[in-house]
């Protein structure tokens, strides 16, 4: 692009100051001769001059003279005229083309900075008119540079972002600021053919199911909407009707969104391309998110139950156990181990065995707050950490756990299961001077309390106390 920009150049210096120019300035000359010429003649047949003083070398020499002064001028006029403004538009060239060239080179980080780049409309004839069209072209490159300045700075800061959480907080302040928006909300289709709310910023609005129909339309005619100045919103602690709101369908593969943005100003067609072209960002992100949140889930948890697989839940549990110290609060370790599992795989077969892992998994998971840590520890054990937990609290949710798989009815292939757990207790009370206890410690003492239910008759959960 930038080669192509210099030769244009170079081609027009040629063709202004080569032949075009020496060809008006030769014409001219010409004509100020033949005027020079034909004068003479003239002079004596109109002016009734005398021949004897028409037809003589002065008059000659002083009718051609004149002639070619008249043409020098004119070539003059010529030159201060279109020529100065022609040159003015290859001044701009020139300067527009050595921006491209500097911002392609990295040597100015925004073409924005750049000043001085249109030309003075000041003739109403064909150099109006090139002028209009060439600061046209100029505000096109303009635009088209500044869009790439946004949409390169929204790449960068998506770049940065693993989780789809993260993408879309990045995204709608973003959009927020470089859109003058005072709202933004970003809706996704479930898997269920649905839609629900996946960020807002700015605004609430609930979705009900006359919404949520109008956004389904959207996406199945999938071109943007305006819907200015009907929707109440609201905003912060008020209700509001937006002057202007947009809605931006995007697909991409099986999945679908509508970006709803609000704002008090009209969308020019330029913003509308900016924000397709950062939505065409955001899509492509959102599946390498996607993807990462996959992987990790991969990584972390244990496929048969939902739960944390031990190296990921470990890892969590030395993670929790910093923070404890570091915060100076308690924290607890349950571990769990079902009853006689080994008799139920005998008799119910493995399969059964692996639908009461399962659902001893859910029923940990909806025991425990989000901020605990609920691992598969072995095959039947698990282990789930307390965060600022004391002893009591620890013993009472280990307790209801307990009753809860003692009173639920596991039924796999219409045969009804009785299952039991244990559970051993231990405790990480930082007041007590315990800063020497370490994690693997305490699941020695979680471990040795579960041994301890176990072998005073099962179905128990026992706390560690010190021999
Ligand atoms: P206790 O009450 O003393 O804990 O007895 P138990 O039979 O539960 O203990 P034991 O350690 O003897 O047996 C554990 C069993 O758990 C043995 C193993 O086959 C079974 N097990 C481990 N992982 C899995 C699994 O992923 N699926 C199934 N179905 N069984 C498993
Ligand atoms: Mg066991
Ligand atoms: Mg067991």
């Amino acid at each position: 692009m930038s080669l192509l920009l210099n030769d244009e150049v170079v081609m027009n210096k040629k063709f202004l100051f080569g032949s075009a120019v020496r060809q008006s300035l030769i014409y001219m000359l010409l004509m100020g001769l033949i005027i020079g010429i034909v004068f003479v003649p003239l002079s004596q047949k109109f002016l009734g001059l005398p021949t004897e003083k028409v037809y003589t070398l002065k008059f000659f020499i002083i009718t051609i003279a004149s002639g070619l002064i008249v043409g020098s001028a004119s070539y003059f006029i010529l030159k201060i005229t279109i020529l100065a403004r022609l040159k003015d538009f290859l001044k701009n060239i020139e300067f527009i083309s050595k921006n491209i060239l500097d911002y392609q080179t990295g040597q100015i980080s925004s073409m924005q900075k750049c000043k001085n780049y249109y030309v003075k409309v000041n003739s109403n004839d064909i150099v109006g008119f090139l002028a209009i069209k060439y600061n046209s072209l100029i505000r096109v490159i303009r635009s088209e540079f500044y869009q790439y300045d946004i949409v390169k700075e929204y790449s960068k800061i998506i770049s940065e972002t693993l989780q789809i959480e993260e993408l879309n907080k990045s995204t709608v302040n973003f959009l927020c600021k470089n859109l003058d928006l005072f709202g933004i909300q970003i809706y996704k289709t479930t898997t269920n053919g649905k839609i629900a709310l996946s960020k807002a910023k700015g605004v609430h609005t609930d979705l009900i199911d006359e919404m949520e129909k109008s956004l389904l339309d959207i996406l199945d005619e999938n071109k943007i909407r305006e819907t200015n100045g009907k929707q109440i919103v609201e905003y912060g602690i008020a209700k509001i009707k937006p002057n202007y709101v947009y809605l931006f369908p995007l697909k991409h593969l099986n999945k679908e969104w509508i970006f709803v943005t609000y704002s008090n100003y009209y969308m020019t067609k330029e913003r509308k391309n900016l924000m397709i072209r950062v939505l065409n960002e955001y899509k492509i992100a959102y599946e390498s998110s996607e993807r990462y949140e996959r992987m990790q889930n991969m990584a972390s948890v244990d496929e048969l139950t939902g739960l944390y697989n031990r190296r990921f839940g470990m890892k969590r549990l030395n993670e929790e156990y910093k923070r404890a110290l570091r915060i100076e609060k308690c924290m607890c370790l349950i571990m769990f181990d079902i009853d006689h599992f080994k008799n139920i795989n005998d008799t119910y077969g493995h399969q059964t065995g692996d639908y009461i892992l399962s659902t001893i998994g859910k029923i940990l998971l909806d025991s425990f707050r989000s901020e605990d840590v609920v691992m598969r520890y072995g095959g039947e054990e698990f282990l789930c950490v307390l965060c600022n937990s004391e002893s009591e609290g620890a013993k009472k949710r280990a307790e209801e756990i307990r009753k809860k798989v003692e009173d639920f009815d596991f039924i796999y292939r219409d045969l009804k299961i009785k299952v039991t757990i244990s559970g051993g207790i231990s405790v990480f009370n930082i007041d007590n001077n315990e800063e020497k206890k370490t994690p693997e410690r305490l699941i020695r003492e979680a471990d040795e309390a579960l041994y301890i239910a176990k072998r005073t008759g099962r179905n128990k959960v026992i706390n560690y106390a010190p021999l």
